[in-house]
């Protein structure tokens, strides 16, 4: 097999069960990366990606770790300790793809605290901290990709909680390139647009007027599929986009232009 663009390197994507995560850890895999497939709670699911990475000559092990309570982060890379065995050498990663997210469909009049901090703790306190604790695994040269939103940047205050933590997410994104930096590992956000995954499907898969109002809110003309954010992740964890960090790599379509 000629040489591939992650051949040697190791990944972890969060939330990598289905959907973009998903999407991501084939690709990653494909391109050469031994990944790490992160997952809260869907075995089967976990356990599919697998069996569909392997089928392709990829590698991958699965690591159980639900986020979004105190202590996830150290968990999640006890997990990937003891997942690891006979796979990798060595704790080290190279790509850390915080993709694991939740939504919260509510206005700022019937949001509740208790939702407020739920989707907090997953889409930023999580990120966070496991970041912090891989900081001594990171090698240098690596890449950490966080899965925003374009919702950090288009008002929607119908989703105005989830909104926030992407904004959130982004300034982190921001502060970690400059940190990171130093060590040639690049830090990036992308923002997908509305994608075709199972937390969309209630409203977009079976309304074809939905979809279609969806679809026109790109300048591209229609709704993404995981594989359009995937190949920007893929791009981001590649040597050639080295150069690039601290920065929102749009993957909207072109949505809000
Ligand atoms: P999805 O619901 O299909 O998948 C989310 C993944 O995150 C799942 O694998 C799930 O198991 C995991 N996850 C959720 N809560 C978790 C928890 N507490 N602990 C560990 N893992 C958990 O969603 P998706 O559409 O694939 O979204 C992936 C990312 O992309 C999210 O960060 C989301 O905010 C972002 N995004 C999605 C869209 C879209 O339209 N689908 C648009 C913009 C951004």
């Amino acid at each position: 097999m000629s040489a591939r663009p992650l051949d040697g390197k190791t990944a972890l994507v969060t939330g990598a069960s289905r959907g973009i995560g998903r999407a991501i850890a084939e690709r990653l895999a494909r391109d050469g990366a031994t990944v790490a497939l992160g997952y809260a709670r869907d075995h089967a699911a976990a356990t599919a990606v697998l069996d569909r990475i392997h089928s392709r000559g990829g590698r991958a092990f699965p690591v159980h770790a639900p986020l979004g309570t105190h202590g996830d982060a150290t968990r999640l890379w006890a997990a990937y300790d003891l997942a690891r065995a006979g796979h990798l050498d060595d704790g080290g990663v190279d790509i850390l793809v915080n993709n694991a997210g939740i939504g919260r469909s509510a206005a700022l009049a019937d949001l509740t605290e208790q939702d407020f901090d739920e989707v907090f703790a997953v889409n930023v306190r999580a990120p966070f901290f496991l970041v912090q604790q891989a900081l001594p695994r990171l090698r240098d040269g690596g890449r950490v990709i966080n899965v925003s939103s374009g919702a950090a940047r288009i008002a929607m205050p119908e989703i105005i909680a989830y909104a926030a933590t992407k904004g959130a997410l982004d300034t982190f994104t921001l502060n970690l390139a400059k940190e990171l930096g130093p060590r040639g590992i690049t830090a990036n956000s992308v923002h997908p647009g509305i994608v075709d995954t199972d937390v969309n499907a209630a409203w977009l898969r079976d309304d074809p007027a939905a979809r279609a109002r969806a679809a026109s809110l790109a300048a591209l003309g229609r709704v993404a599929e995981p594989d359009d954010i995937a190949d920007v992740v893929a791009f981001l964890a590649s040597h050639d986009a080295r150069w690039v960090t601290g920065r929102i790599i749009d993957a909207t379509g072109g949505s809000g232009l």
